[in-house]
């Protein structure tokens, strides 16, 4: 049966950014009369934890969102303010490399990857060229930049076709671009990674992981915790779980939001706190501003899988090896594919000490993969390992795997990614609010787009929007401040 509800806020979805939002909100009015819609079943969204077998029990590991660092302010804040510990990611020991056309193994012990010296001077000279080309780049208005159309028009393939000549530090920086964004670079419009590592502070931020970078520190007991204390301190605050949102009518000052059940939430102001890929699928009543509808059709998720494997020991460890590796996925494991699985493997030994390796697929390795039946997903999982670390990793405790496309509502990941073109729209596309209807979710960030704590920044950053209508006198300047601060290095 069909029910109308009367709310001040609405938000949608009960991810980190909708989830913070909430919670910003009723720290400057608790009088806030607030309902979350979410369309799954579970908190978290993009995060998600799970207990794994262990040799003496279980153990928690993340299968969605990984790590956090210390240049991500705002989750690192969020974290603290919710009791939520950090974990050191090991690092210690031989790392493996795995590029060329031959596939060779190469080990090394420092941050510089084993290439040759023309190789390591390509690289780092394309690195310090895109961090001075996303210096010139404004978040809000990143089309305007000084080569904003014609960056826009150029995929990163053809960019760094261009401007790099060494095969082996081209192909690496495909592999890491690969394994933090999920997508090929064909698919990425070059201003788009301009955008996003301008909002990161850099690209070494995105692929390294050496204090400060984003994979500096994992969290005790998985990032779904985030979530999970929010929702439990939200307290009186409803989350409607199997509530997917259909359609949004609004006047100029009311909002009418229908899920799926044909339930009716009527409120004055409501925050999409879910990819824009999503709110494409919304039927709008007035439609959203053609802007917007364009930006929406031209940001697809990207295809990001998790394999997380748990051992009796740290075997690795005992042959001197940090666990990490970068690779092209190296030969075909599988007929059906056309090389191994994947692109980045870290130790994942939790905080209690229970040894485990992460594993990521990722891009047009993760579309191969997919198609393969369970078990030959996972032989060629353990086989492509197996090129690093030996025949040991076969002697698992526990496998798990999360390709994140097989989620209907989050449908892919990392991030939504803008193909060539898309830039065009984006400034206005992306978080302008719409009339009632305001724009959360990490790819709306300004800081740290794609990650947690672009998730953290565009919900607060939505909420200060309704409150500056609703509850002006509650915002003060420093907030303002405060949600638009980028990180800043000590060293600098
Ligand atoms: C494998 C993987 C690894 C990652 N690694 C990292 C990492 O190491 N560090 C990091 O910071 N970030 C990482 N990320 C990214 C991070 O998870 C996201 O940036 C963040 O969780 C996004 O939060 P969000 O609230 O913006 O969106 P989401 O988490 O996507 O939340 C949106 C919610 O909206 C719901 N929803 C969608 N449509 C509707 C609808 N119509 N009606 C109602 N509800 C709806 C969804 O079910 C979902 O719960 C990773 C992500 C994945 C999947």
């Amino acid at each position: 049966m069909e029910r109308t509800r009367e709310y001040d806020i609405v938000i949608v979805g009960a991810g980190i950014s909708g989830l913070s939002a909430a919670r910003y909100l009723l720290s400057k009015d608790s009088n806030l009369n607030i309902v979350i819609l979410e369309a799954t079943d579970r908190v978290g969204g993009r995060t998600f934890t799970v207990p794994l077998k262990t040799e003496t029990g279980t153990d928690s590991w993340d299968l969605g969102a990984h790590w956090v660092g210390r240049s991500q302010t705002h989750i690192m804040k969020l974290i603290e303010e919710l009791g939520i510990k950090t974990h050191q990611q090991y690092l210690n020991g031989r790392k493996f490399l795995q590029v060329g056309k031959d596939n060779t193994v190469k080990s090394y012990m420092s941050d510089i990857p084993t290439l040759s010296l023309l190789a390591l001077l390509d690289l780092d000279r394309a690195m310090k060229k895109i961090d001075s080309l996303a210096k010139e780049v404004d978040q809000k208005e990143p089309f305007a930049c000084k080569r904003g159309k014609e960056f826009d028009g150029m995929t990163m393939e053809t960019y760094i076709n261009q401007t790099m000549w060494m095969a082996d530090s081209k192909e690496l920086m495909e592999v890491a671009i690969r394994g933090v964004i999920g997508a090929e670079l064909s698919e990425i419009s070059f201003l788009y990674f301009l955008t996003y590592v301008s909002s990161a502070g850099g690209l070494k931020n995105l692929v390294e992981a050496t204090p400060y970078t984003a994979q500096e520190y994992t969290l005790q007991g998985g990032c779904q915790q985030i979530s999970l204390r929010m929702a439990e301190e939200l307290g009186d605050v409803r989350i409607i779980f199997r509530e997917p949102v259909t359609s949004i009518t609004q006047s100029h000052d009311s909002v009418a939001v229908t899920s799926e059940s044909g339930n009716i939430y009527k409120c004055k102001k409501i925050i999409l706190a879910i990819p824009p890929a999503h709110i494409a699928k919304i039927k709008f009543d007035p439609r959203l501003p053609a802007v917007k509808r364009e930006l929406h059709k031209r940001m697809p998720l990207a295809n990001y899988g998790k394999v997380v494997i748990t051992y009796k020991e740290a075997f690795w460890r005992k042959n001197g090896c940090s666990g990490e590796v970068v690779t092209n996925g190296g030969p075909s494991f599988d007929p059906d594919c056309s090389c191994g699985p994947l692109c980045l493997v870290f130790d994942d030994t939790s905080a209690n000490g229970n040894p485990g390796l992460v594993a990521f697929v990722a891009g047009a390795q993760l579309v191969e993969w997919r198609q393969l039946e369970d078990e030959a997903r996972k032989t060629s999982v353990l086989k492509c390992l197996a090129q690093f670390f030996g025949d040991q990793v076969e002697e698992y405790i526990d496998y798990a795997e999360k390709d994140w496309e097989s989620e209907p509502y989050i449908a892919g990941a990392p991030v939504c990614v803008a193909g060539p073109g898309a830039m065009r729209y984006y400034a206005g596309g992306l978080r302008d609010p719409f009339r009632c209807i305001h724009f959360a979710g990490t790819e709306t960030a300004t800081v740290w787009t794609g990650y947690m704590s672009g998730a953290v920044q565009a919900g607060y950053r939505a909420a200060i929007e309704i409150l500056l209508d609703l509850r002006p006198q509650t915002v003060s300047g420093q907030d303002l401040e405060d949600n638009n601060k980028p990180f800043k290095h000590p060293n600098t």
